[in-house]
């Protein structure tokens, strides 16, 4: 008779959360670092999409690293990342941030707990988005988003302007993930690992729906169950660990990226 058989499920979950976050390990990198490493490891992650999208990573009120417009994520390194502030004027770097970064400047007014905004057009969400339904999360790989992302369902257009950025921060609202209807999806989180990792969530959640829609009738998951597969998929050290591995797989081949 092993020892643990008579412990309850909650103490359990409680005593192995704790263990996670105490011993699971992840390697640390600067914003800069984490910026460059992200836009490689989306392109490898199906979110390539020509020179569309884009990352921004706040590094103080009104101060954001981001990518420069006319580079794919498969090129970005730390050396042709661009320094802005949130009118998009350029402070350190040279080139130009994309226009459309200007509704980041709109969420992070509103979000002060958020340092990351991602948006891409990743190939299962953008699918999605073209058929007016909101994203379904009913997998256990997919619950670090359950109930947690939000839908604009009217296209606002090319989100150049500032009314583009009152419509898609608002759309947000305290979420972290929102599915752009004919266009793609926003994470947002407290760093860069973090949005990085509900990006990923979300497009698979995306590819599994119409994988799924494509076979038969959706069933929802649990709410509760739901809820608590979320506290356990958004443990930090699991979101760090995560970062890591994909980025130990762009270091294999391209570890100039991070200078
Ligand atoms: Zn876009």
């Amino acid at each position: 008779m092993f020892e643990s058989k008579e412990i309850g499920e909650d103490v359990i979950r409680k005593i192995e959360m704790d263990k996670i976050s105490r011993l699971l390990k992840a390697d640390r990198w600067n914003t800069k670092q984490k910026v460059a490493l992200a836009c490689r490891m989306l392109f490898n992650a199906g979110h390539d999409s020509g020179l569309s999208g884009q990352i921004t990573a706040r590094v103080k009120d009104n101060v954001y690293i981001t990518q420069a417009l006319g580079l794919g994520f498969d090129e970005i390194s730390v050396s042709n990342l661009l320094t802005v502030d949130s009118d998009l004027q350029v402070i350190e770097g040279t080139g130009l941030p994309n226009p459309a970064n200007r509704f980041h400047s709109w969420i992070y007014n509103t979000r002060p707990d958020v340092a990351c905004i991602l948006h891409t057009h990743a190939q299962h969400i953008s699918a999605l988005s073209m058929l007016g339904v909101p994203l379904e999360i009913a997998h256990t790989d997919c619950c670090a988003v359950y109930d947690d992302v939000a839908h604009l369902r009217n296209w606002p257009g090319v989100p150049l302007g500032n009314s583009e950025g009152l419509i898609i921060s608002q759309a947000l609202g305290e979420k972290s993930a929102l599915l752009l209807s004919h266009h793609g999806l926003v994470t947002v989180g407290k760093d860069v690992e973090e949005a990085f990792y509900l990006a990923l969530s979300v497009e698979k959640a995306a590819k599994l729906q119409l994988l799924a829609l494509g076979a038969g009738k959706i069933q929802k998951i649990r709410f509760d169950l739901g809820m608590e597969a979320k506290q356990w998929l958004r443990l930090d050290a699991r979101i760090y660990a995560t970062f890591s591995y994909h980025a130990r797989k762009i270091l294999r081949d391209s570890e100039l990226c991070l200078q």
